[in-house]
């Protein structure tokens, strides 16, 4: 992030595509764009962007770019698709840059060389038959660049497959995976009003079922898995003991494998059943799944919360905790299945804040699937932890820290070296201190960067000095795992100072955008 003018602020931008100007100066005309047309648009004050073969006109929204100009003049007048994929593919630029449209991309037909076609579309068919059958439909004219990109990053031959079967009262999909350590994170299901929308995650592929069922089926969704041998089923109920004739009408994507970074987020709507205060300005959200919906969020992922904020979708990252930390390590705290814990800082300029905290008990709120590339076999292998936590970069270390301490018996020590301004700002500090108290691997160190004159602990700002303090390897040869997350710059700085201290980049995970 940049710092913005005065008056250019999400909201700001909001308020100036709702005040009628022509952001386009296009008078609301919509236009194909050729390449060369669109590669003309690549000046600060007449810039042009394609995304997802739709072309936009960001000319206007330059200053109002939270990363800045420079960086949306990397893709001036290009397909910016890619850059924006890498960046924040969960943005919802569709809504947000709705008034800056200038249209679509002109397709360049591309005649398919003789001879090419049969054998790729009989090896392309065999796993992406749904969507092949599509591109069939028009089989002398076919769109090279939709295919390279198949082959570069779409396909991968494995052949996950399904099956369904049923009884009197209930419908049985069986997904054969292959994948030996299949567990209930990776799998995400919505039923509701008879759509079913499956997704299972393999590697960083994701796998669909979406299907119109063809008949109606109670709210309750079970699903099974037998972790060893990758089959997972999803159990429906029928509301009518009646015998289907099909499971139902198939959507676009159904039975495909794709590179997860190419499946859309899905969303669901969830019921905010409680908000408590955690400190003077930051709050526990518990949020409750619908019914239908089996979801979990895995240790160091986030989900994505969507809210209209005056008419405009907007779309941030939190990172679920647990309703508390863990202080009985008996047995890992099952989870519920049904609550999402997020513990949010409410900004009292923040626009996305301001509406969550405005959001009544009861008042749903759209939350997406679960995004991260956190590997918890990176803890697994580690015999030190540490934590760089600045702020609410606390979230992350929530779920880190129970997985730790109840399921990896290798870790010697675990140690939470929190960043805060004020004592007031620190989160949890009664949990944190009772559960140093109660495992002796569990360390915590608080460092105030704006203490008050009685506070008698650290203080300071990140920095070499204080990491070289704290960061230590409990043996000479001892293998780290150190993981850092709050505001972006000090976790840039954390990162370098790391480097610097000699740690190498596979001993850090930074938890970033
Ligand atoms: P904004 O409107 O973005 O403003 C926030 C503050 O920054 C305000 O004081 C505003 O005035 C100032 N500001 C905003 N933009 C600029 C700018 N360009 N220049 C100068 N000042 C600016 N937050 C949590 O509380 N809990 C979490 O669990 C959590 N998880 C996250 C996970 C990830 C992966 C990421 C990337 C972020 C996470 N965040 C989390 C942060 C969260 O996504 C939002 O950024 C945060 O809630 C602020 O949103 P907002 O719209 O209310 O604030
Ligand atoms: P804050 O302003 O209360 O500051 C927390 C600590 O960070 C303080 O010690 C402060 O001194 C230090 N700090 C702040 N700005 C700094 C800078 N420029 N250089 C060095 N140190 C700095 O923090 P907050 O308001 O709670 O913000 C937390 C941040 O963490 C947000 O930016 C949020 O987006 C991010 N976050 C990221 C994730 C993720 O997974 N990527 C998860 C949660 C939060």
């Amino acid at each position: 992030q940049v710092p913005l003018k005065p008056g250019r602020s999400l909201m700001d931008w909001i308020r100036l595509t709702k005040s009628g100007k022509d952001l386009t100066s296009l008078k609301g005309r919509l236009i194909e764009v050729t390449e060369d047309e669109l590669s003309k648009h690549n000046k600060k004050e007449d810039c042009w962007i394609c995304i997802r073969g739709f072309v936009y006109n960001v000319t206007p929204y330059m200053e109002y770019h939270p990363g800045g100009e420079d960086e949306l003049m990397k893709a001036a007048g290009t397909d910016g698709t890619d850059l924006f994929d890498q960046v924040h593919r969960w943005v919802n630029y569709e809504s947000m840059l709705k008034e800056c449209l200038v249209g679509r991309m002109a397709v360049k037909p591309v005649a398919a060389p003789k001879g090419f076609f049969p054998h790729v579309l009989v090896f392309l068919g065999r796993c992406y038959n749904g969507f092949l059958t599509e591109l069939l439909k028009e089989p002398e004219v076919f769109n090279l660049v939709v295919l390279s990109k198949l082959l570069t990053s779409n396909l991968v031959f494995k052949s996950t497959n399904y099956d369904w079967f049923q009884t009197d009262s209930l419908i049985t999909i069986v997904i054969y995976t292959k994948q030996k350590d299949m567990n209930a994170e990776l799998v995400i299901v919505d039923c509701q009003d008879k759509q079913l929308r499956g997704e299972i995650i393999l590697d960083d592929h994701s796998y669909l079922l979406g299907i119109d069922l063809d008949h109606a089926v109670s709210e309750d969704v079970t699903v099974n898995i037998a972790e060893k041998v990758g089959k997972v089923e999803i159990i429906l109920n029928k509301k009518d003991n009646i015998h289907w004739k099909m499971l139902g009408q198939p959507w676009e994507g159904h039975n495909t494998f794709i590179k997860c970074t190419d499946r859309g987020l899905f969303y669901r709507k969830c019921k905010l059943v409680a908000k408590t205060e955690v400190t003077h300005d930051t709050k526990l959200f518990c949020l409750m799944l619908p019914k239908g919906t089996h979801l979990r969020v895995p240790t160091g992922q986030h989900v994505y919360l969507k809210q209209v904020i005056a008419g405009t979708e907007v779309v941030k990252p939190y990172t679920p905790v647990l309703p508390f930390l863990p202080l009985d390590f008996q047995e890992p705290p099952r989870h519920d299945g049904v609550h999402i814990y997020l513990m949010i800082k409410i900004y009292s300029h923040g626009l996305f804040t301001q509406a969550l905290d405005h959001l009544q008990i009861g008042d749903y709120i759209s939350v997406s699937n679960p995004e991260g590339n956190f590997k918890k076999s990176k803890i697994q292998t580690s015999e030190d932890l540490l934590l760089l936590a600045g702020g609410t970069g606390f979230t992350p270390m929530v779920k880190l820290l129970n997985f730790a301490l109840t399921e990896v018996s290798c870790l010697r020590t675990v140690k939470l070296i929190f960043f805060n301004k004020t004592e007031g700002d620190i989160l949890w500090r009664n949990q944190l201190e009772q559960l140093a108290l109660k495992d002796q691997r569990f360390e915590v160190q608080f460092i105030l960067s704006q203490p008050s004159k009685d506070w008698v602990g650290k203080q300071g700002k990140i920095s070499s000095s204080l990491l070289s303090e704290f960061v230590k390897r409990s043996r000479n040869d001892s293998k780290v795992l150190i993981c850092i997350c709050g505001p972006a710059p000090f976790t840039e700085q954390g990162v370098q100072y790391l480097k610097d201290l000699g740690y190498s980049q596979e001993e850090i995970h930074a938890f970033t955008a």
